[in-house]
């Protein structure tokens, strides 16, 4: 299986709703999607959403990062492969989004090369998993109709972004909790929003509550290491780290720093999936659950980041792959399929996808 062609392209799907966090308001998905094509027919697919606050990744550099590899790609055997994940990773620095999507294509190629779906050759695993949903930052009327939505199609994992005034942020929660019950797990994701003393004033009135929360998500700024280790160290409440991690030394200092309890994994932060499984094997080592999570991703991604979980969902006990859940229709012919809050994963070979509806051809490498 020799690679000959990648082709560069774009896909734009409009959002159900605006997705807003303290961070950003997104009204579509518009990401990169790469096929990568091989002498014997087959095609790897990949994608990767251009998360500028985030990664750090915009459009025309994911596009600069992916040509820049993809060059020497061109040629190689997907039997090579432990050579070609390495020139994906040894090529440019960071760039972690280009380089997931470049690697998502290849695990796809490999687990076709092997004519098995990509969870199993990762390993084995449920071929179902359930995830949660993102509940944006609003009103509080419409987050806690949005929250009532969300469970009447049958999730019972909501993801609440907060983060932009602290009063507010407690309101909201408490009116979501009074509104659900205590039997739907309520996460919190601040998104770096709050300071260390909001985080600690926020978090703990909230427990006063009697409200048992899942998780609370990077209360603070990404590079405030310290700062994570005073909220978690002070609060009952588990704290997940991430935005301060995308490199497997990263998890590494979180974890023995314990400035976290639970890590939340995304292939656009590790730059794909062979540093995914190398944090998933640093959070074994630490007893250490994971979450894995996506950005604004339409399907291919997510359904590489589904077939990883599935085969590490030992490790990997919470699922936030609500991207495609968002997304107003589905590009994909093949892939993962969402059912409310369920993920079924396909038994084809690789992630199972065949064509991408509305596939924009950018340029090509050969
Ligand atoms: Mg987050």
């Amino acid at each position: 299986m020799i690679i000959e062609k990648i082709e560069i392209g774009k896909i734009n799907v409009p959002l159900i709703t605006p997705f807003k966090t303290a961070l950003r308001t997104v009204e579509s998905v518009e990401d990169i999607v790469i096929i990568i094509k091989t002498n014997t027919g087959h095609s790897g697919f990949g994608e990767a959403p251009p998360t500028a606050v985030i990664t750090g990744d915009t459009h025309d550099s994911i596009i600069g990062a992916i040509t820049l590899i993809g060059k020497q790609l061109i040629g190689k055997n997907i039997e090579d492969f432990n050579t070609l994940i390495n020139i994906v990773h040894r090529t440019i620095i960071k760039n972690t989004s280009a380089k997931a999507a470049v690697e998502i294509a290849l695990y796809d190629l490999f687990a076709q090369s092997m004519n098995r779906p990509l969870y199993k050759v990762l390993g084995g695993g449920p071929s179902q998993l359930k995830t949660d949903l993102t509940i944006s930052v609003d009103s509080v009327e419409k987050m806690v109709a949005d929250s009532l939505k969300a469970i009447e199609v049958g999730f019972d994992q909501l993801k609440i972004k907060v983060g932009k005034n602290i009063t507010e942020d407690i309101f909201r929660i408490k009116s979501i909790y009074d509104a659900v019950g205590p039997n739907i797990k309520l996460r919190l994701d601040a998104n770096q929003g709050w300071s260390v003393k909001e985080s600690l004033y926020a978090i703990k009135k909230i427990e006063e509550y009697g409200i048992v929360l899942d998780f609370v998500e990077q209360p603070v700024k990404a590079s405030d290491i310290d700062g994570m280790i005073k909220i978690t160290s002070e609060v009952l409440s588990p704290i997940l780290a991430d935005e301060s991690i995308f490199s497997p030394k990263d998890a590494i200092e979180v974890i023995t720093r314990k400035a976290a309890d639970i890590v939340n994994i995304k292939l656009m932060k590790t730059g794909g999936i062979s540093n995914a499984l190398k944090i998933i094997n640093i959070c074994e080592i630490y007893d250490i659950p994971c979450m894995i999570g996506c950005m604004l991703e339409a399907g291919i991604s997510v359904t590489a980041a589904a077939h990883l979980a599935a085969a590490k969902s030992s490790i990997i006990t919470r699922i936030d792959l609500d991207g495609p859940a968002l997304c107003s229709e589905n590009p994909l012919d093949g892939g993962i399929i969402m059912n409310g809050s369920k993920i079924i994963l396909s038994n084809k070979p690789g992630l199972g996808i065949t064509n991408i509806t509305g596939f924009e051809l950018i340029k090509d490498i050969k």
